[in-house]
C-alpha cells in the first residue's frame, strides 16, 4: 500500500513489481484449477512449441480487408508467421503437421484496444487495499489466458489501477513463454491530479493508496511520464475527466482534471520518448481538450458531440467506446440514470459512425469477465455498425492504432500466425466471436478444436 502512497513513492519506484517467478508460479496454480472446457485439449498455461511447419484446413478463411470468406482455404504457418494461404486442392508442404479446422471460420486473432487485467469484477476499494500485489498479478495472469483463450491474441492493457508496473511485467512474462497470454501494450500506472481519481472519500490523516499516479503542474507530470516510461509504459495514459457513478448509474460531478497546459506538457513529454497518449474522456470538453493537447485515442467518449468529433477525424484520433462497460452496468442494474449513460453513448457511437471517425475496439475488460470481451463487437453491431466493420475495429484498425499493422490485424502471408477459428460465420452473426475453438498466437497453439 506504502507504494502507491505519493508520500512514500521511492524514487524508484519498483517496489510493487512482483518478481516473475510469482508469474510463474501463477501458470502452474491456474494450469492445476482450470475446468475442463469440452473444446480445449492441452492445458492453455502449458506452452508447447509447435512444429516447424504446420498447415491449419479452414472450413472457410475470412479476409478481414473485403469480407470474402474462402472456402476451403489452407493457411501455411512456419514458426511464428505465416507463410502462404493455399487453395483448397493445394497440397500442404512436406512434412507440415495438419490442423484441422474445416468445422470452422477461420480469422485473425482479435484484439482488445482497451482491457484492465490487474482490475476484477467487485468491490474497487477492497481490490486495492485488502489484496495483495502478488496476489493481484496472480489474478492478472490468470485474466490475460482468459482473453487469450476467448481468442484474443493481443490487448493493450490501460493501467494496473493501483498495482503499480506490474502490467510490464505481466508482458514480458508472456512474451518470454513463462504464462499463456495475448501479446501487450501497456500504459503501467496512468495520471490524473490531486482529489480526481479513487481511493477517495477516506479520513484525510489515513494514508490510502491512489488507482493512479498523482501529479499536479506541467512538471511533475513530465516527470511522472518519464518515471512510467522508465518502468516499461508503452503507453501514457491519462484521466482527461472524472466522474463518480452513484451505485444507480447517476453520475456526479463531472469534471476536467487537468488545464490544457497540463494535458499538453504531459503529450508533449510522452512524444519526446515515442509513446503515444491515450485519455480517458467522458464529456466532451475533456475529449476536445484531449485532441487539442494530441492524444492518439479517445476512450469511452460517452457524451462527444460533432465538433469534437470532426477534431478528431483531423487530427486522426481513434474513437475507442467501450460499450461494454456501461452496457454491462445497465444490465446488472437496469436504472433509468443507467439507461441514459447507454442511450447517451450509443447516440456519441452512432454519430462517430456517421462522420467515420476512425473506431478502435476495447472492451474495458476486468471490470467484467474476460470472457465477454468479444461483447463489444456485439453492441457496435446493435448499434448499426455492419459486422464486417465491428470485426475490421478489432483487427485491423486496431492493429493500426498499436502501430503494428505490419505484423497483426489480418491473416495474410508475412504476418504473425495469430488466427482463431470460430463455430459459426461472424459475418452473419457476430456472437459467433463467443464460440472460439482454436486459438493460435505466433504460431503456437493454445487450445483446439475437438
Ligand atoms: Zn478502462
Amino acid at each position: 500500500m506504502r507504494c502507491t502512497s505519493p508520500s512514500a513513492r521511492p524514487p524508484e519506484p519498483r517496489c510493487g513489481r512482483p518478481s516473475r517467478l510469482v508469474v510463474a508460479l501463477a501458470a502452474l496454480l491456474l494450469a492445476a484449477s482450470t475446468p475442463a472446457r469440452a473444446v480445449e485439449v492441452r492445458s492453455a498455461a502449458k506452452i508447447e512449441p509447435s512444429p516447424a511447419v504446420v498447415a491449419l484446413r479452414c472450413g472457410r478463411l475470412l479476409d478481414v480487408r473485403t469480407g470474402a470468406l474462402k472456402e476451403g482455404a489452407v493457411v501455411v504457418v512456419r514458426g511464428d508467421r505465416i507463410e502462404s494461404v493455399l487453395e483448397r486442392s493445394a497440397k500442404a508442404p512436406a512434412g507440415a503437421s495438419i490442423v484441422d479446422l474445416s468445422a470452422y471460420t477461420v480469422m485473425p486473432g482479435l484484439i482488445d484496444a482497451h482491457t484492465h487485467t490487474f482490475l476484477q469484477p467487485g468491490d474497487y476499494d477492497v481490490q486495492l487495499l485488502k489484496q495483495s500485489l502478488p496476489r493481484r498479478t496472480l489474478q492478472a495472469a490468470a485474466q490475460a489466458r482468459a482473453l487469450l483463450l476467448a481468442g484474443f491474441t493481443t490487448i493493450r492493457d490501460l493501467e494496473t489501477e493501483g498495482a503499480m508496473y506490474g502490467d510490464a511485467d505481466l508482458r514480458d512474462a508472456i512474451a518470454d513463454g513463462l504464462v499463456p497470454g495475448p501479446r501487450m501494450q501497456v500504459a503501467t500506472r496512468a495520471i490524473s491530479t490531486t482529489g480526481n481519481y479513487a481511493l477517495l472519500g477516506y479520513a484525510h490523516e489515513v494514508a490510502v493508496p491512489k488507482g493512479v499516479q498523482i501529479a499536479d503542474g506541467p512538471w511533475e507530470i513530465r516527470k511522472a511520464v518519464r518515471e512510467q516510461i522508465e518502468n516499461g509504459a508503452d503507453w501514457i495514459k491519462f484521466y482527461a475527466d472524472y466522474r463518480k457513478f452513484q451505485p444507480g448509474g447517476e453520475i456526479e460531478d463531472l469534471r476536467v482534471t487537468m488545464t490544457q497546459e497540463e494535458m499538453n506538457a504531459l503529450v508533449d513529454e510522452a512524444a519526446r520518448r515515442h509513446r503515444p497518449a491515450v485519455a480517458h474522456c467522458y464529456g466532451d470538453e475533456a475529449a476536445r481538450a484531449a485532441v487539442k493537447a494530441g492524444v492518439r485515442s479517445v476512450e469511452h467518449g460517452l457524451f462527444l458531440d460533432e465538433a469534437t468529433f470532426k477534431m478528431m477525424i483531423e487530427k486522426g484520433v481513434y474513437y475507442c467506446p467501450t460499450l461494454t462497460a456501461y452496457q454491462t452496468s445497465y444490465d446488472a442494474t437496469p436504472t433509468p440514470a443507467w439507461k441514459k449513460v447507454v442511450d447517451g453513448h450509443r447516440e456519441s457511437f452512432q454519430r462517430a459512425v456517421r462522420m467515420k471517425v476512425k473506431i478502435a475496439s476495447g472492451s474495458d475488460a476486468g471490470d467484467f469477465p474476460p470472457a465477454d470481451a468479444a461483447m463489444e463487437l456485439e453492441l457496435m453491431v446493435q448499434a448499426g455498425l455492419p459486422a464486417l466493420k465491428a470485426i475490421q475495429a478489432a483487427t485491423l484498425v486496431d492493429a493500426e492504432l498499436l502501430g503494428w499493422q505490419d505484423r497483426i490485424g489480418a491473416a495474410e502471408p508475412g504476418k504473425l500466425a495469430d488466427l482463431i477459428a470460430v463455430e459459426g460465420n461472424p459475418l452473419q452473426d457476430i456472437s459467433a466471436l463467443r464460440r472460439v475453438r482454436f486459438v493460435m498466437k505466433g504460431g503456437r497453439a493454445f487450445s483446439a478444436a475437438p
